[in-house]
């Protein structure tokens, strides 16, 4: 078997493993223990300027190459191009985004940079796998190497219609960028076909038959168990005490503008006005980790929920009552699996997102006898292969507010029917499912 060189602007620190480790390790945990493999990305930190050789570290027949990014080249390619531009342009938010020359140029520098510095240790057969949009221009930088190994590419976010894409100055060039892969994955069907209209578009319509769409999953089996044993710590004790019996609504997301947040809140105060039979009733708590704190859009909106939370107590607490318990630190993933078992209900309402795994997560961590209910946004990845949730427009707080009734007043035999429609997604398309079909793609 061919060994597996896997990409990503941050590569996972290998003393990290398991519950600690972060999304893309999880969901590649399989396809780097089957073969042998290399990690190879950014370090995670910052030094005076970008290494230009990468520091090696070797567990077995898995290797971890990192190079620590210089300090301009983080503000531009990591905070300016990728964060401040890609990022709010693939989430279908171009007015949130600003281009500024250097940001473009210094984010191609850097996969310039991380291209020279893997050319030398690729060994002839090697697959080359590069993830997520940091990275469009990486596989091409490879090829002006003389590299002809295999590569695919993984874009763990949304891909917009073609129009909005193609608004974003050199559109043209990053599609270009893609056309150099041997396989270009997508989560969804609708994503697949947004980028081939755009590659289409642009004269890369031999690029659009490479397109296809490879939806990631979660190992369902792990978190389920994850849940169940949370059921005996400490802390889920503590916490389910402190409900006294109140029906619990979850939201667990990374404070980002993706995430539907604002509109959220406000379809909680709109269940509080106008379903007054929930008052004193249900508790809502949002886990939502600052994330990208030094960015301005961040930040602000940051203080808009901090607003919102304020304003939602402050108007419907009762002495022995708080409507929404809002957390902005991490909590850890075992203590979360324990509290999402818990919920009666998952809210999860992105304006727009790739996939969302926490929707996965909250329905492989239900009891299947007595199974809570998915208020899920139609514009999350995951929704059409989720027919038991609850589907949402996110910006429409009335219909958030109608949904949460809806499913806090759900009887159980509809809770658990509606769990079994969601069963096959989850268990179904799992993260080992997603890798192997990807590199099955990939090797052709
Ligand atoms: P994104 O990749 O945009 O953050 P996803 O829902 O696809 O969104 O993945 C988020 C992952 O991070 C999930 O596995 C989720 O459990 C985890 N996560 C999100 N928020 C927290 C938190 N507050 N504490 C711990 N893990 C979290």
């Amino acid at each position: 078997m061919s060994r597996l060189v896997i990409v990503a602007n941050r590569v996972p620190n290998p003393k990290e493993r398991g519950a600690t480790a972060g999304g893309l390790a999880v969901a590649l945990q399989d396809a780097v223990t089957q073969r042998e493999a290399m990690w190879f990305g950014w370090s995670g930190q910052t030094a005076e300027s970008t290494a230009e050789r990468p520091t090696e570290v070797v567990q077995g027949r898995l290797t971890y190459a990192t190079l620590d990014l210089g300090r301009q080249d983080y503000t531009r390619y990591y905070q300016g191009f990728a964060n401040g531009v890609l990022w709010p342009t693939l989430h279908y938010r171009l007015g949130l985004a600003r281009f500024q020359r250097e940001d473009y140029v210094g984010y191609r520098g850097v996969n310039a940079a991380f291209a020279a510095a893997l050319a030398p240790l690729l060994r002839p057969d090697d697959l080359v796998w590069t993830h997520d949009f940091h990275l469009f221009p990486f596989g091409r930088e490879l090829r002006r190497l003389g590299c002809t190994q295999r590569q695919g590419f993984f874009l763990h976010v949304p891909f917009p219609p073609y129009g909005l894409f193609l608004a974003l100055p050199r559109a043209e060039e990053l599609l270009a960028d893609l056309a150099a892969y041997d396989v270009i994955g997508v989560q969804t069907e609708d994503d697949a076909i947004n980028l081939r209209h755009a590659l289409e578009a642009v004269g890369q319509g031999e690029a659009a038959a490479r397109v296809a769409a490879f939806p990631v999953g979660i190992d369902a089996d792990a978190f389920r168990r994850l849940a169940e044993r949370a059921l005996t710590r400490a802390e889920t004790r503590r916490f389910h005490q402190s409900l006294v019996g109140r029906a619990l609504v979850m939201g667990v997301d990374r404070l980002d503008y993706t995430k539907g947040l604002p509109q959220r809140f406000a379809g909680y105060a709109q269940l509080l006005a106008r379903f007054t039979a929930h008052r004193g009733r249900a508790t809502y708590l949002q886990v939502t980790p600052v994330s990208r704190g030094d960015v301005a859009q961040y930040r602000s909106l940051r203080r808009e929920l901090d607003e919102w939370a304020g304003r939602i107590n402050g108007q419907y607490a009762e002495p022995d009552w708080v409507p929404l318990r809002y957390m902005t630190r991490p909590v850890q993933r075992p203590v979360l699996a324990g509290f999402m078992r818990l919920a009666r209900v998952g809210l999860v309402t992105p304006l727009r997102d790739g996939m969302n795994l926490v929707a996965k997560e909250y329905v492989a961590a239900q009891d299947p006898a007595d199974p809570g209910v998915l208020v899920l946004s139609r514009f999350a990845g995951a929704s059409p292969a989720m027919p038991g949730s609850v589907l949402v427009n996110p910006l429409d707080p009335d219909e958030i507010a109608e949904s949460l009734d809806a499913a806090l007043s759900m009887p159980r035999e509809e809770r658990v029917a509606r769990w079994q429609a969601n069963h096959d997604a989850v268990w179904g398309a799992s993260a080992r499912a997603w890798s192997r079909s990807f590199l099955s793609a990939l090797e052709g």
